[in-house]
């Protein structure tokens, strides 16, 4: 292959590190950090952690330095990782496939109120997330994660991160194929493995079978998706190269069919071609989709068959378009007769006590299996018919609703400046709040709407894809002061099109709720009859 100017494709030659983050890598892995963290730091504290373990390796633990408090979001970026620093951490639990059981619910709710204060967010790579985490308690969390089958192993760093997959994977009515198996094997082949513990960045998976699409496919590094061939069998289409951030795209389809028992090596392959081709001298073009977008698909899928595979894949029909909800909130019924019960937390908000809550009722009313979604959600599976309106009402005790207004259902925020040291605003309360106002001033509105707050311009809470995106940034307020607010991005839709930036178009977060209002009832007096938010803007 002709050797063009280099972006650190290590299969064209660049071994040697081009930037700070590969050359931290290459000195050791990112996996080698775990007993460090056993046998020093956790022993001798916070002072004694290597700054480049610190701020690299710990994320391939899913750990990473909360933002200090009290530092304002005009700081960001201008002050230096120490200042912005705090002592504790955040700490990611990856659960491949959203799939839990009541036992390991309450092993993170104790671990919770034990050693994070009491918090706990469901975020919408159906991981849950905890803070104030001090380095000492890391290795009797991780024992404690362990003894249930769970871990923290490559939740964050640049590895094969969480594999999303449908809550209702088995039990879905109308699903393709029940996805867990595939999503298991992934998990146990490779997930911790050296092989591709240095990737060129993170790598994010989505592996599902069902009908709604809710694992979000089109906005995955590699997603198998659902599918029948002409054949009538079932299996996957394989779309790679999608990815929001800064530069958003949509992943393409290779136009293959991928049996369930091929998935793990072609999900190695994508990943090896991935590892091998991807670029890495820019971390701001060190993701699959500049690939991508670079070979287009013919020429990924050519050199995924001849050089990783050794075969070639069958040509394979897409998926159908997806159902117009994307979550699973709501009291439905499964193929087995047993009904699921879907319920909203506010922007994915929990707490160590509600985790315990969650793990009790699912016992009591259900199986003891509960999911979490891709839309910051949770679902409680196996209930009998005829007690799931007492399980809506006991969770509703709680505050969580199984029907709850279109804004509680659709709203979503990234972890913003209460924890996360890029943020430039509030993101987490700001959403609830929005939520409860919007509830009160357009309390008959029912049609769907997501709103998606950002506390920076990263993509965590997919502000491009929402019908009102919202993305964190200073804005100047009409006394001319540098105030929080947003950027606004309107009518972004999944897999179709990318919110649309009007220049100018922002709103200081005091002024959010007025701004939501105004929009929405135009939007409702405008519409026509089944006119979507993203048609009508
Ligand atoms: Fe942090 Fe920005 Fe991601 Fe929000 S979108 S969690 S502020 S990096």
């Amino acid at each position: 292959m002709k050797r063009k100017r280099g972006e650190g494709q290590w299969a064209l030659g660049y071994r040697e590190p081009l930037n700070k983050n590969e050359e931290n890598k290459k000195n050791d892995d990112g996996l080698n950090v775990r007993r460090r963290i056993i046998d020093i730091y956790s022993k001798a504290g916070f002072d004694s952690i290597d700054p480049a373990d610190l701020r690299g390796r710990f994320r391939w633990y899913g750990l990473y330095t909360q933002r200090r408090p009290g530092i304002d979001g005009g700081k960001t970026g201008s002050l230096p990782d120490e200042e912005l620093d705090d002592r504790y951490f955040m700490l990611r639990v990856r659960i491949d496939g959203g799939q839990l059981d009541a036992r390991q619910l309450r092993v993170i709710g104790d671990i919770s109120n034990r050693y994070a204060r009491g918090t706990a967010d469901v975020t919408d790579r159906q991981n849950i997330q905890l803070h104030w985490i001090e380095i000492e308690s890391v290795p009797a969390i991780w024992e404690a994660l362990e003894s249930v089958g769970l871990s923290t192993t490559e939740a964050c760093g640049d590895t094969p991160r969480v594999i999303i997959g449908c809550p209702l994977a088995g039990i879905a009515e109308d699903e393709i194929i029940d996805a867990t198996p595939q999503i298991a094997e992934v998990a146990e082949r490779y997930i911790g493995s050296p092989e591709f513990s240095n990737l060129p960045r993170k790598f994010k998976t989505a592996i599902a079978g069902c009908a709604s699409h809710c694992t979000v496919p089109e906005i995955n590094d590699v997603a198998f998706v659902g599918v029948r061939n002409e054949a009538g069998e079932a299996g996957y289409d394989l779309l790679v190269g999608g990815g929001l951030s800064t530069n958003p795209m949509f992943a393409q389809r290779l136009g293959t069919f991928v049996k369930p028992e091929q998935v793990h090596e072609v999900w190695k392959g994508v990943v090896s071609v991935f590892r091998d081709y991807g670029y890495r001298r820019l971390r701001s073009r060190a993701r699959i989709k500049f690939l991508v977008k670079d070979w287009g698909a013919a020429r990924f899928r050519e050199v995924l068959e001849k050089e990783y595979l050794g075969y070639a894949l069958p040509d394979g029909p897409a998926a159908d378009a997806p159902l117009p909800h994307r979550d699973h909130v709501g009291v439905h019924r499964q193929k087995d007769g047993n009904f699921y019960v879907g319920f909203a937390p506010r922007v994915g908000r929990l707490n160590g006590d509600l985790l315990n809550v969650i793990a009790d009722l699912a016992t009591e009313y259900g199986s003891g299996r509960v999911r979490t979604t891709a839309e910051q959600k949770m679902v409680i599976l196996d209930v009998p018919e005829e007690r799931t309106q007492a399980l809506a009402d006991a969770l509703a005790e709680h505050d969580l609703q199984v029907t709850p207004s279109v804004f509680r259902r659709q709203t979503m925020a990234c972890t913003g400046i209460e924890y996360c040291k890029l943020a430039i605003v509030e993101t987490k309360q700001r959403g609830m709040d929005l939520i409860e106002e919007l509830e009160k001033r357009l309390p008959d509105f029912d049609q769907p709407l997501s709103i998606n707050i950002n506390g920076c311009p990263n993509a965590c809470a997919r502000i491009q894809v929402a019908d009102i995106g919202l993305k964190g940034q200073l804005v100047v307020d009409e006394n001319g002061e540098q105030v929080e607010g947003f950027q606004i991005h309107l009518g972004g839709q999944v897999g179709a099109s990318f919110g649309k930036k009007v220049r100018g178009l922002k709103t200081t977060s005091a002024g959010l709720a007025d701004y939501v209002e105004r929009v929405v009832r135009r939007y409702d007096e405008q519409r026509a009859e089944g006119e979507s938010f993203a048609e009508w803007v």
